[in-house]
């Protein structure tokens, strides 16, 4: 199929099942959001390349286990050097169906193969809890089976990543179901990972959420690692129940960051912009929600304007631009919509940047004030170019107001007085919370949510053992 815009001819990648590239009948049309039209079809599995799949990695699994950790992690070494050669085809893939930038899209790319060699030096060594003459007793960690990977639309194949890594190290077979708005470049990386790797070790099947729903009750699975929405995390725990699955869930965020009094507005408006607005501001743990004190906040929003005043946004594909469109036209409704409501309710989009009129998703950038908690901007997690400037008067109120959320994915405070910084961090509730930074994620990190912001961490070590299952070994000796 012929891709649309400045791009050549590209095939649509097929599912990988059992070692084989494989095609369905049924298909779903791939939407690139910078022109709003189709750009490929993409095969779709059903319940039966589902069991295929499923039977697949069954069959993959015991022989995948059995192999020393280092040798697995010399395969998933093998699996991040095929990814690297292809690196030009698949950002270009991803820009097409993600929307973002292309050098944007080298970088998801590259950070999620840091993660994948991070996981190939870990160890999983054997804990011996005694050794004497009546008894050696060792904790050891057991891969978990066959686990359901499925991930959102905002970071395709860095979400992919994140979980196929420590899923392979830890010895476990992996069935990867991407969003359906966005499986184009992670079916790939399933197509490329089948000359590296065993048959039935790494799968990649494309589907609506109806597969996903497939994945999290099928008997054969044993643990869903899932990146989405809180609604979303949800069913997946309740589906999960009747065949006790492990879970790991990283929902959704509504990340507030304090600006402290003493900050110089023109010299933290370029990290507070980007804290808050890269990738679109679709970033699970973007600054969303910005608290500044009040006899700050003119010249602070003054800065963040010429920032955003700088920001290019148009097709991914094209040179010099910084942003792309909304991933999908239900997301673009919803932050417009936010938007209206803010305003209707007497905020004010004190700066809106340029956009292409489209027929494309774009958003402009807009910077938002005297909006209120109470609403939908603020209260929700927007997920769009949108940044919502509050003011407060005393710190407590500051404090008091970003912990007044369900949501607590991370979290930020900006000063020139570490201490001083580190005193309010301490006092905020969220899975991570940054010093002067918002978001930071690093491959030896733990990453994950507090309340209803998630299950579980993913990378660092902590991630890869979220992999494993405990088994005890006890022998006897007196
Ligand atoms: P979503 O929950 O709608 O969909 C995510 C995936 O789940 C898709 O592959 C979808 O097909 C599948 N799915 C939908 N219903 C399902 C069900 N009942 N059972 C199983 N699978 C099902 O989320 P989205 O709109 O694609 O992504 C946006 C959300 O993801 C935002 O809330 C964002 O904050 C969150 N997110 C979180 C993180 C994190 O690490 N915490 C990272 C990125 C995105």
């Amino acid at each position: 199929m012929t891709t649309t815009g400045n791009t050549s001819t590209i095939t649509a990648p097929g599912l990988t099942i059992g070692g084989d590239i494989v095609t369905a009948t049924d298909r779903t049309e791939v939407i690139n959001p910078a022109t709003a039209q189709a750009f490929m079809a993409v095969p779709t599995a059903g319940p039966a390349e589902l069991e295929n799949a499923a039977q697949a990695a069954n069959r993959a699994a015991r022989s995948w286990r059995a192999l020393p950790l280092a040798e697995r992690q010399e395969y998933l070494l093998r699996l991040v050097a095929a990814t690297r050669e292809h690196l030009g085809e698949l950002a270009l893939l991803l820009t097409l169906e993600q929307g973002k930038p292309l050098a944007k899209a080298r970088g998801e790319i590259e950070s999620g193969l840091r993660y994948c060699e991070r996981y190939a030096t870990m160890e999983l060594p054997v804990e011996v809890v005694r050794d004497d003459d009546s008894e050696r007793i060792e904790i050891r960690r057991v891969p978990v089976g066959i686990v359901g990977a499925i991930t959102a639309w905002n970071y395709p194949l860095l979400l992919a990543l994140w979980k196929i890594g420590p899923a392979l190290a830890a010895g476990n077979a992996v069935i990867v179901k991407p969003s359906p708005y966005t499986p184009v470049a992670t079916l790939r990386l399933g197509e490329l990972a089948q000359a590296v790797l065993p048959p039935g070790v790494l799968q990649v099947v494309a589907g609506g959420d109806d597969l996903g729903r497939a994945i999290t009750a099928h008997p054969l699975i044993n643990k869903i690692s899932f990146t989405g929405s809180v609604p979303t995390g949800r069913a997946i725990m309740a589906s999960s129940a009747p065949t006790l699955k492990r879970l790991t869930l990283e929902l959704g965020g509504n990340d507030a960051g304090i600006v402290l009094d003493d900050v110089d507005p023109a010299a933290f408006a370029e990290d507070l912009y980007w804290g808050g607005l890269s990738n679109c501001g679709q970033v699970c743990a973007g600054l969303k929600r910005l608290y500044v004190p009040e006899p700050l906040a003119p010249r602070l929003t003054e800065a963040l304007a010429a920032v955003a005043g700088t920001v290019v946004v148009g097709d991914g594909t094209e040179e010099g631009v910084d942003m792309g469109p909304v991933q999908n036209r239900p997301q673009l409704d919803r932050v417009q919509s936010l938007v209206a409501d803010a305003e209707q309710r007497g905020a004010e989009v004190y700066f809106r940047g340029k956009a292409p009129a489209g027929p494309g998703y774009f958003h402009p950038v807009a910077l938002v004030r005297n909006a209120t908690d109470e609403m939908g901007l603020v209260a929700e997690e927007q997920f769009g170019p949108v940044l919502p400037i509050l003011t407060y008067r005393e710190l407590d109120d500051a404090v008091a107001r970003a912990n007044a959320s369900d949501l607590a994915l991370g979290a930020s405070v900006w000063s020139t007085d570490e201490d001083r910084a580190v005193q309010v961090a301490d006092r905020l509730e969220a899975g991570t919370v940054w010093v002067n930074q918002h978001p930071l994620l690093s491959p030896d990190v733990p990453f994950g949510g507090l309340k209803q912001s998630g299950l579980g961490v993913e990378s660092s070590r902590y991630g890869l053992l979220a992999y494993t299952d405990i088994s005890v070994l006890r022998v006897k000796r007196a």
